[in-house]
This record gives C-alpha cells, structure tokens and sequence, in this order.
C-alpha cells in the first residue's frame, strides 16, 4: 500500500511537472475561430480595401451595438482612443484630468499628450478601481474631465464619478481597455462598460477581453458631436479629402484586424462568462487561505467584472512567483510600479507615501493565470501549488 501510494504520489507529480499554465494562451482561442478569421482575412484581401474599409464600417456599426451606445469609431491603439478622446472634448494645455495611481501608464500618457496635467488618486481598497471619496478634493477650476479606469475588468463606481463630474460640470471618459462587455449596475440602469461616461476608450491589444492580431482600438459615445471629432481626428483631420479642418492624427483601425474582431466580437460573451467560472473556481479553491486575499466581486449574471485580470494579493510575493515558476505556472503583475513612481513622470512632483493603498498593493498584487480556454486541471495545479507553498 505505501508503496503504490509512493508510486501513484510521483505519477502525479511527473503530470504535474508536465502541465504548463500559461498567464494567456491565444494559441487554443485561434484553433476554434481559425476557419472564420481567415474567411474574414480573404475577404479584406479579395476587395484590398485596407484602410478604412468595410470591416471597419461593419466592426464599427457591431461594437457600438454591443456596447449599447449610437457610434463607434475604430483607431489604432487603446491609448490613441484614449488621447483622441481627449482632444475631442476639446483638452489640452492648462487643463487637469483626474485618473487614478494604479492604472497601466497609458491612461496617464494620453493626458499627458494633449497636454493637460494628470491629476492622480489613489485606489479602493475593495476593487482596486478609482477611490471615488478623492475625487471631490481633487477638483480644482482647471479640471475638464474625470478618466476613471475599469481596472482588471470591472467597472468602475460610475454613479459617483458621474454626480462629481455633473457637480462641477466635468466631462466622464472611461478607461474601458481592459473590461468589453462588462455591466455596471447604476442609477441609469444595467448599461455596458463604454456606455458609462461622455465617451469611452478601448483597447483591442491581443491579449484584452476583445484582442485583434495586432494593434488596435475603438471610441464609443452618445454624443454626435464628439463622435464627428474622432473622424476628422483619427484621419489627418480631413473632412473631405486634403481638406483639412484640424490638424489631426493617423490613428485608423486596420480593416484586417476589423476583420479578425468581427469574428471574434461573436464569441465574445461566451468567453467573458468562461472568465467569470473560472474566477468563481479560484475563488472556491484558494478560499480560507489567510496568506492570500481575493477580489470580491458580485455574482450577477449581467457580470459587473470580465475578469481581464484575476488579481489576488499575497504575503511573499516574490517567493511565492518563483514557487509557481518551477511548477510551470506563469503570472503577472499589474503593475508592480504605480503611475506617479515612474521617473517619466517625476515632473508631476508626487512623492512616495502619497498614494498608500496602490503604494501598498504594487507589492502585494498578483495576477494569477486567466484566459478562456484555461481548463479546470490547470485551475486546480496553480491553486494546489499555492495551497502547498503556504503548507494550506
Ligand atoms: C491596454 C490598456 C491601455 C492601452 O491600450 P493599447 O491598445 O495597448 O494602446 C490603456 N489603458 C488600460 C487600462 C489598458 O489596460
């Protein structure tokens, strides 16, 4: 008996030894879409409309029905969405944008391209999004917008962030990079991330929720007028053809990758609701562990959190990632230096302390393994490695 025991103990070690949990694998989401995404290639190819073309028009007219909102315009990145939302509403030199000090560093280099000054708070101990009870101090007479961020998939606490910017007549752009098809439960109803604010930002970076197979990005607004801005500033500022009424970008959304998120925008609840079962998963397995905290999030079926990130916070951290690694087990961090700590923005003049929960959490954070295609035996190797780490 002891000794099948040894033998059945070091069979499963040796699988264990050969699963493999990557931190994202695009590889299994392409081999089921893989037939579609290239009919949709050929088609982009057959008419050799690549920019601005079709798909774009299309991809365009389905992303801001999916989002709920009248208009979407497609642009090459998340952070031109986010710049060129900005300019848009008319920002620039002398102006002040609220963000918040745990974000990806795009969010606070858009601002800062336009010109205006990044004015950062720090983050909800709960959620991690923007600590709403900041804002109103915040706010000076140079303020023109408040940018909060959907961080790691779950949207914001728009009510507040709408009645502050309604109190002192601020514009609301959301940050939605990291959270497409995420509902937020507010005031207005159950409404999309991208359908929140004054005009919303999105990023189709490959490893997002919704990636294409290369750069890309997309604006959503109500608004006709801002939705009139985009056009002319995502293509070199022309209203007709060298015809220019500003001095605009080129920022277009690749009719090639229009082609690839036409495909994929079809799939796209499906794997969001693969990511909160797998969150539900984790948190079922890693309950009970005092070394390690987890995010608390709504079960509702209208999911206020798409899991982009699965985000735990940890004791020895550091130990704890190197354990993982020699388990095959890949994570991230997100983001192990807050925005106002980098030496590219030394000029705002923060100081550490400044900010003590993203200050705080920037050491603790820890992005676990989350993609759709991540099966339960793979779930069950990285919550056993970290159930065996802390000897749980
Ligand atoms: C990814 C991301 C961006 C930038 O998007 P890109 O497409 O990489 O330019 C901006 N903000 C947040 C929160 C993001 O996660």
């Amino acid at each position: 008996m002891a000794i099948r025991n040894a033998v059945y103990k070091n069979e499963t070690r040796m699988c264990e030894k050969m699963l493999k949990v990557p931190f994202v694998d695009l590889k299994e989401q392409y081999e089921e879409i893989k037939g579609d995404v290239s009919s949709g290639i050929n088609e982009v190819l057959g008419r050799c409309d690549f920019i601005l073309g079709a798909k774009v028009r299309e991809f365009e007219h389905e992303f801001s029905s999916y989002c709920g909102v009248k208009y979407a315009s497609g642009v090459a990145s998340g952070t031109d969405a986010l710049h060129l939302a900005l300019k848009a509403l008319g920002i620039g030199e002398g102006d002040e944008v609220i963000t918040q000090a745990n974000t990806f560093i795009a969010t606070v280099l858009a601002i800062s391209y336009t010109g205006a000054t990044p004015v950062l708070i720090d983050i909800d101990p709960e959620t991690c999004n923007m600590d709403t009870s900041k804002l109103e101090r915040a706010v000076t007479e140079k303020t023109k917008a408040i940018l909060p961020v959907h961080l790691y998939g779950q949207t914001a606490e728009m009510d507040k962030v709408s009645e502050t910017a309604a109190r002192h007549n601020l514009f609301v752009v959301e940050d939605a990079c990291q959270a497409h098809g995420a509902y937020y439960h507010g005031a207005k109803g159950v409404r999309r991330a991208g359908a929140l604010g004054d005009v919303a930002a999105f990023s189709f970076y490959p490893g997002k929720n919704l990636g294409a197979y290369g750069d890309g990005g997309a604006l959503t607004t109500e608004n006709p007028e801002i939705f009139e801005k985009i056009r002319l500033l995502r293509d070199y500022g022309q209203a007709e053809k060298y015809h220019h009424v500003v001095k605009g970008y080129n920022s277009r959304l690749d009719t090639l990758q229009a082609a690839v998120l036409l495909v994929k925008l079809k799939h796209l609840d499906k794997w969001n609701r693969l990511r909160v079962s797998h969150a539900i998963r984790y948190t079922e397995l890693l309950g009970g562990i005092p070394e390690i905290k987890l995010p608390k999030f709504k079960k509702n079926e209208k999911s206020a959190h798409v899991f982009h990130l699965f985000v735990v916070r940890v004791e020895e951290r550091d130990g704890l990632i190197e354990f993982l690694n020699g388990r095959n087990i890949s994570t991230g961090i997100h983001y192990p230096v807050p925005a106002h700590m980098h030496e590219a923005f030394r000029d705002l003049g923060y100081k550490k302390g400044v900010f003590p929960v993203t200050e705080k959490y920037s050491e603790e954070i820890l992005s676990l393994p989350m993609f759709p295609e991540l099966r339960d035996e793979q779930i069950m190797h990285v919550t056993t490695a970290i159930r065996e780490f802390y000897g749980r």
